[in-house]
């Protein structure tokens, strides 16, 4: 590891400040961040400690829940007014990690964990994330993890965050502070396709510090889960997942809201598979044809041809049970 600087912020002006300068990032947990710096997949110059920034609270009115972008893991995933309103977060984090690591790791930090792609944490393989323009090794590679929708010829990563998926499924909103003031992106606008420019993964500005998130409350006593496939039962990341949040009325699909993790280059939302059930009744043909909706598009490689058919298993398994479906 390189060596580097390092500055505790107390007040969110100064570390954005601070934040601003060349070759400097924010550090909270550490518990990707460090590791990556270890392997030399990424080198700052200099940190700035935001763990003494007031940002840590959960609070919860009408609207909705706001978490701040420094609570951490565990604490949210066992706040009780999360595990009433949006047991979808609450299950997307407890199926994240170890519990060591959800004691430390803060809710900015993981929405902006890094792909766990092979060969962009390897500091001596090609990669265009890593490296722009050096190619993408796992193309014609490893890419049993990687993505099947949303992909492009320079990239097929997906994004590992359990918790980004519940929060595309929630429309949940991001607060951010930046050298340009405060200012709040939508979760469908947070995270990017790589097209050709897949070394930009998300909306942040530089210097750009996530204060908070907003969990609008949109549905009346929704159903919803959050299913994760992975290759163990503990710490391990998604080889596919479903978070839907659901309401049913009188048999019929009254709204739903439905993203997916392990499959697209981002946490994917589809408006044509939600449009498939709103309004129906819940069947196993229907559910069907929203599956056949979902990979309509996938560009699945040698490695990964599997996930075309898994994803389809997984949103069967959780709608029929959400729904009572035998
Ligand atoms: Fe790099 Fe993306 Fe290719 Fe992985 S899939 S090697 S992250 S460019």
């Amino acid at each position: 590891m390189r060596a580097f600087g390092y500055s505790p912020a107390t007040d969110p002006g100064t570390a954005v400040r601070l934040a601003s300068q060349p070759d400097t990032t924010y550090i909270a947990g550490g518990t990707d961040l460090l590791n990556l710096m270890r392997d030399g997949s990424e080198n700052h110059h200099h940190l700035v400690d935001i763990n003494r920034l007031e940002l840590a609270d959960v609070t919860a009115d009408d609207d909705g829940v706001h978490i701040g972008g420094l609570a951490r893991m565990r604490q949210v995933a066992e706040d009780p007014r999360v595990l009433q309103r949006f047991a979808v977060v609450s299950q997307s984090l407890l199926a994240s990690a170890s519990p060591q690591v959800r004691n430390m790791a803060s809710i900015g930090g993981n929405l902006l964990q890094r792909t766990r792609c092979g060969y962009f944490r390897d500091a001596g393989s090609a990669c265009n994330k890593r490296v722009p323009g050096s190619g993408c090794p796992a193309i014609e590679g490893e890419n049993r993890i990687h993505a099947i929708l949303g992909t492009s010829d320079h990239c097929i990563a997906t994004h590992p965050s359990d918790l980004a998926v519940a929060l595309t499924a929630l429309d949940a909103t991001v607060h951010v502070l930046g050298p340009s003031g405060a200012r709040r992106i939508p979760i469908a606008d947070f995270y990017l396709p790589p097209g050709d420019t897949p070394q930009v993964e998300n909306a942040l500005r530089y210097g750009e510090l996530i204060t908070g998130v907003d969990l609008p409350s949109r549905l009346q006593d929704p159903l919803s889960r959050y299913l994760k496939l992975r290759d163990r039962a503990t710490f391990e990341f998604a080889v596919v997942s479903v978070a839907a949040v659901l309401r049913v009325r009188g048999g019929r699909v009254q709204d739903v809201r439905l993203a997916f993790g392990g499959v697209g280059t981002k946490p994917w939302r589809s408006a044509e598979v939600e449009a498939t059930l709103r309004g129906h009744r819940l069947t196993l043909e229907r559910v069907s044809e929203a599956g056949r909706v979902l990979v309509r598009d996938a560009v699945p490689r040698e490695g990964n041809e599997f996930k075309v058919e898994l994803v389809q298993r997984a949103l069967a398994g959780v709608l029929s049970e959400l729904g009572g479906i035998r």
